[in-house]
């Protein structure tokens, strides 16, 4: 969704709040593992402080991963209080940091802006619990709810030649 500032950058209005439902394209997060997405809840507002405008953004939502080890469903909350400084795009090129927004025209569009945060705050490794034991690779059984027997079966073949070497003498 575009919000048209207009009214804040002519002076007609000092504050301007919004509140949105987003509903992001699950094919932007594939490429993080996401396999599911709420509608995201947006609000907040855009004020004017002196000649300089500022955006305050709040939004919420959950992502649905599967845990890297074991893949059961995990759901992660995405939730964050951000605030921007708008900066409208002039003739000198300044680059755009973590504190400031750059706007061409009277717009912002707070998809944008959300979906560029949510990018960031990807987790690079989705876990159901920090001490997620996985799955075993032999059997396949999740060894969170039960040890398998495959450790116990599988001898380490260099154990099994060093186990001969002391039984010849
Ligand atoms: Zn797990
Ligand atoms: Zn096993």
């Amino acid at each position: 969704m575009v919000l048209n500032l207009t009214n804040v950058i002519s002076g007609k209005l000092s504050q301007m709040p919004f509140e949105m439902t987003l509903t992001l394209d699950l094919s932007d997060f594939e490429v993080f593992g996401a396999e599911g997405v709420s509608p995201f809840q947006v609000k907040g507002m855009v004020e004017r402080r002196g000649v300089e405008l500022e955006i305050d953004v709040h939004y919420s939502g959950t992502f649905n991963f599967s845990c890297n080890r074991c893949l059961n469903p995990v759901e992660l909350k995405f939730e964050r209080d951000l605030t921007k400084q708008i900066i409208r795009q002039g003739g000198e090129f300044i680059e755009e940091d973590e504190q400031s927004l750059f706007i061409e025209d009277y717009n912002v569009d707070i998809e944008r802006l959300v979906v560029d945060e949510i990018h960031l705050s990807m987790p690079i490794q989705v876990l159901c619990d920090p001490s997620c034991k996985g799955i075993c690779p032999n059997c396949g059984k999740s060894l969170n709810e039960d040890e398998c027997t495959c450790s116990e079966d599988r001898v380490d073949p260099r154990l099994e030649s060093l186990k001969n070497f002391f039984s010849q003498n």
